[in-house]
This record gives C-alpha cells, sequence and structure tokens, in this order.
C-alpha cells in the first residue's frame, strides 16, 4: 500500500494559478449544438473561472431505458468544442474501450465514475488499458462510504504509472432521506486529506446535492474545506436536460456561484496565527476532557452492567434510554445544538455503553 502519492502537483498540469480549479459542463452530450452552445455560454459567463469541460458520453444510469449516453458520437462534440474555446475537456470512462475511444477522440482527461469506483475489476480493467498512458485521471468516490474502496482506486491507476491524479467528491449514497441527493459525509474526504496531502481533491456540489439551489453553498463549502476544484455541471436549458436536470444550473448562474465564490487563505498569516493558536490549545483542552469524561462515564456504564447481571436485567432498558435522549436534547438546543446531532452523539455513546456493559455481563 501506498504512504504517499509521487504525483505531478495540479498546477502542473491543469493550468490554473489562482482560485480553485473548475470543471464545467453539461451532464450529458446531448448533440453538437447543445455541447458547443454549453461550452460557449460558460466561456461568456465565466470567462476565466473554468479551466475545463465535461460531458458525460457514457451514462451509467440506475434504471434501464433511462437515457444512457449518446455513445461514442459524442466525443468529437465534446473535444471539438473544446477546441473552440481554448479549453481542455474531460469525460467519464467505465471501461476499456471506453478509453481507447476517449484517447483515440483526443480527450484529455478522463474520469472514472461513483458506479464504477465500487467496483475494483473494474477499475484495474481501466488501469489496464491505460499502463504507459500519460493521461491525467479524475477519481469520483465510490457511491458507498468507503475510504479504502477510493483509495483502493487511486493506488490502481498511479500502480500503472498514471501520476496525474486527483480525486472527486461527489458525495455517498444512503438510505435515509436527507436534503442532499447524496450527503457529503465531509469526514471521509477529510480523512483522505489527512493521509494523503498531496492528492488533490476537486468537490462535485451537483452530485452532492442533486438539485440547483444547493449548489453555491456546498461549492463554498468545499472552499471551506481548502480543497483545490469544483465540478459543476451546467446546461444551456436545465430543465429540459435529458439526465440530471434538477441538478444541472445555466452557464449564466455558473458564473453568478463562481464568482461569489469566497476563497479564504490555506494558512494564516503571523497576525491571524496567534489567536487561532490560543482557540486550538482551547479546542485541544475540551477534546481531552470530553475523552476522560467518556472514559469515567464507560467505567459507570460497566458498572451498572455488574449490578444489572447480578439482578437478572436485561441490558437495554427502553425507557431509561428515551429518558436520557429527552435530558440530551433538551439541555443540546438551550445551548444551540441541532437535534440531529445530539441524536448521532448520544446513539454512539449509547452503543459504547452497551459494548461495556455486554463485556462485564459475558464474564
Ligand atoms: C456524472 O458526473 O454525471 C455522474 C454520472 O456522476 P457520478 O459518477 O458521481 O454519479
Ligand atoms: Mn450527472
Amino acid at each position: 500500500m501506498a504512504d504517499k502519492f509521487d504525483i505531478v502537483p495540479l498546477f502542473k498540469w491543469a493550468n490554473v494559478t489562482n482560485g480553485p480549479f473548475v470543471i464545467a459542463g453539461p451532464c450529458s452530450a446531448e448533440g453538437e449544438e447543445q455541447v458547443l452552445e454549453t461550452v460557449q455560454q460558460i466561456v461568456k459567463y465565466a470567462s476565466g473561472k473554468v479551466h475545463m469541460l465535461r460531458a458525460g458520453i457514457w451514462k451509467p444510469r440506475t434504471r434501464p431505458n433511462s437515457f444512457e449516453g449518446v455513445g461514442e458520437i459524442g466525443l468529437p462534440w465534446i473535444k471539438n468544442a473544446g477546441l473552440a474555446v481554448g479549453l481542455p475537456v474531460t469525460v467519464e470512462v467505465a471501461n476499456p474501450e471506453h478509453v481507447e475511444a476517449a484517447l483515440k477522440a483526443g480527450i484529455d482527461v478522463l474520469w472514472i465514475g461513483a458506479r464504477t469506483t465500487v467496483s475494483p475489476f473494474n477499475v484495474q480493467s481501466i488501469a489496464d488499458a491505460l499502463r504507459g498512458v500519460d493521461i491525467p485521471v479524475l477519481i469520483k468516490n465510490p457511491v458507498n462510504p468507503d475510504l479504502e474502496l477510493w483509495v483502493g482506486a487511486v493506488e490502481r491507476l498511479y500502480a500503472v504509472g498514471i501520476n496525474k491524479l486527483a480525486v472527486i467528491h461527489r458525495g455517498f449514497s444512503s438510505y435515509e432521506k436527507t436534503v442532499y441527493r447524496n450527503p457529503p459525509m465531509w469526514e471521509i474526504p477529510i480523512e483522505l486529506r489527512r493521509r494523503y496531502p498531496e492528492i488533490p481533491i476537486i468537490v462535485d456540489p451537483s452530485h452532492i446535492g442533486g438539485s440547483r439551489s444547493l449548489i453555491d453553498t456546498l461549492a463554498q463549502q468545499g472552499m471551506d474545506m481548502g480543497f483545490e476544484g469544483l465540478m459543476i455541471e451546467s446546461h444551456i436549458n436545465p430543465d429540459k436536460a435529458w439526465s440530471d436536470a434538477k441538478q444541472q444550473v445555466t452557464p449564466q448562474r455558473l458564473g453568478e456561484i463562481l464568482n461569489s465564490l469566497i476563497i479564504r487563505q490555506p494558512k494564516l498569516n503571523n497576525d491571524g496565527f496567534k489567536t487561532l493558536h490560543d482557540l486550538r490549545a482551547k479546542v485541544d483542552r475540551i477534546d481531552n476532557y470530553i475523552i476522560e469524561l467518556l472514559c469515567e462515564r464507560m467505567g459507570i456504564s460497566e458498572e451498572i452492567g455488574e449490578l444489572k447481571k447480578n439482578q437478572h436485567l436485561a441490558i437495554h432498558q427502553a425507557e431509561r434510554w428515551s429518558q436520557i435522549v429527552k435530558q440530551a436534547l433538551e439541555k443540546g438546543k438551550t445551548g444551540g445544538l441541532t437535534e440531529d446531532f445530539i441524536l448521532k452523539f448520544f446513539q454512539q455513546i449509547h452503543n459504547e455503553s452497551i459494548f461495556h456493559q455486554s463485556k462485564v455481563m459475558e464474564k
């Protein structure tokens, strides 16, 4: 397993000097005109802020009989549109045939979609088709929240000599209904960043949000995390798009979104340093204290476990648990904590507590 990927820095191959690396274009190529018109409008409204164009040629669809992409015929549409405005282009590839066709058409960058990253067989077959080819590859996270699978895909590409690499964070599927189409679970890309700071991260607010109204906030959040880029779907007539209609924005709206992004400095200048340092020290103290309290709490849970064992009581006492949650929700609310957070936090505490009690009971 790689400890570090020795990759070419993004700015060297993506031609971005400041601000985020932005990829924009329609979810799907639908026709030569639609692609060209979209690209021309993108350049008109987001001039200088978009560095690469995208269009899906082969579309992975959840259900059959939806629009599955125009296929190979669309490759020159996007390539020529890119040439017309002087920008490189990228398409999704899901198998060696796609790779071959895309390379033949002069596509500049390839991306691997979320439904492909889940399958090591497919990723490996793409990697094999790219052995010895010098082309940047962007790897979307797998549909399921599995960081190892994501890293595994990066390793497979790296192992065949691809050293211009970046990943795309497009959110993760979840059974729970949320406002997002694919909840961002920021902790996953953050952990990826912690482990492999050299891998550029591009955020895809379109597929995370699944809705036009969420794109600006999610894009800003991505920038606030210090990630390097954005991939945003843009269509000349979003409501009429053949795929992902709800989440695409017009090139004009794309321009507004990009122009209103606030790009903060990744590192502080000297003035800011002292206060940040002090505040971080406080946070560390509090976090330490939280851990100590949790250890103490679990110690008490074990004592309770002993008692329950002696009195032949069940571990889980539903009423007691409801009371704990109720108290915590009330208390948390007064301090401005969200219900969702309190609930999840206490569920985790409860799980851990049950684990400690069962250990005692099993003795
Ligand atoms: C896409 O980018 O249009 C796409 C299919 O994305 P994902 O693989 O993230 O679902
Ligand atoms: Mn899409």
